[in-house]
């Protein structure tokens, strides 16, 4: 298993708010969806920070080099420190306590679901389905097996169901949980639902949910802010005017005033992203403009430009008018 801290580019000691802004840049550059996505990076990220953004399993990873014997570090057949070692741990650190939490762990469930973006905006509602379950057969609930080494016997993470004690049951009908995915959820973010894992021993595991929010064709998103493009002709860059634009909960007349540059922001208070937490305050869209130059031109356009052409001062193209400053004093100091 590679190093949590390496995979998330932090230091051991990073705190809660360090992790997540790694974790957030990260997940967000290798996002299947684009151009930069790796599935593969993406999923290491996502399970480096799950692990490390619990304060339990952060702890038992920085002890055991392990979190979850679900998460490789023994898994089918493999050797895990936190098993080899289980009996020394647990009387140095509380007793049954650890493996009992280890197994707990085991009877987690996560699920990942992608949605669009205007999900993302009006949450969602959605039903998942938790396979029931029975005792292993090969460990008979316990996670883990006796093997023997010569004269040493070991006891090793069961490869059948990985330490949760309980293995599929397809005789019996799947529990169904109804998720609600609130308002305003970004790419990477968890929901926990207590008590909806899998049950073993009287333990019940959680269901952790993890939200992938697709990339959209017109918005950008940071945050609770959105980001997107709008042509503009040159003429209403020149005299200003007002345009339709569309937002993720309909379209918005924005006003273009005279002398409209491109790239110039023009921001739409109010109609980016609704906020996560209750009390926080709804996001902007911000428009990009590009002023479009036409094509193609007829002859009567032409003249009509060429007769505007003629018409301009200077002063008029305070761009340009600096420019040819610039390059004077450039050619003097040449001279
Ligand atoms: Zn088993």
């Amino acid at each position: 298993m590679d190093d949590l801290y390496q995979t998330l580019g932090v230091e051991r000691n990073a705190s809660a708010s360090e992790l997540k802004t790694a974790y957030r840049k990260l997940a967000n550059r290798y996002h299947p969806d684009k151009p930069t996505g790796d599935a593969e990076q993406f999923k290491k990220v996502s399970e480096a920070y799950q692990v490390l953004s619990d304060d339990q399993k952060r702890a038992q990873y920085d002890r055991f080099g392990t979190a979850d014997p679900q998460m490789g570090g023994g898994g089918p057949g493999g050797m895990d420190i936190n098993d080899m070692f289980g009996g020394i741990f647990d009387e140095f650190f509380g007793g049954a306590g650890q493996s009992r939490r280890a197994q707990k762990q085991a009877l987690d469930v996560q699920y990942q679901v992608s949605i669009s973006l205007e999900e993302a905006v009006f949450g969602k509602e959605l039903q998942i389905e938790i396979p029931a379950t029975t005792v292993c057969p090969k460990c008979h609930g316990q996670g883990s097996i006796q093997v023997s080494h010569g004269f040493i016997a070991m006891q090793q993470t069961c490869p059948v169901c990985r330490g949760s004690g309980r293995v599929q049951d397809t005789s019996t009908s799947a529990r169904k949980i109804n998720v609600k995915i609130p308002q305003g959820i970004d790419n990477g973010d968890q929901i926990r639902v207590q008590g909806g894992g899998y049950t073993n021993n009287g333990q019940t595991g959680d269901l952790y949910v993890q939200v992938l929010v697709k990339e959209h064709a017109l918005f950008k998103r940071d945050r609770t802010h959105l980001a997107c493009q709008i042509p503009v002709d040159f003429v209403t860059a020149a005299l200003g005017g007002e345009i339709d634009v569309p937002t993720l909960t309909g379209k918005v007349r924005l006003k273009i005033p005279p002398g409209t540059q491109t790239n110039s922001q023009l921001r739409l208070r109010g109609r980016g992203m609704p906020p996560l937490k209750k009390g926080g305050i709804m996001g902007d869209l911000l428009c990009s403009v590009l002023v479009e130059t036409p094509v193609k031109l007829n002859l009567k356009q032409q003249k009509l430009l060429h007769e505007f052409q003629s018409s301009l001062i200077e002063s008029q193209n305070p761009k340009m008018m600096q420019w040819f400053k610039s390059i004077k004093s450039f050619f003097r100091i040449k001279e």
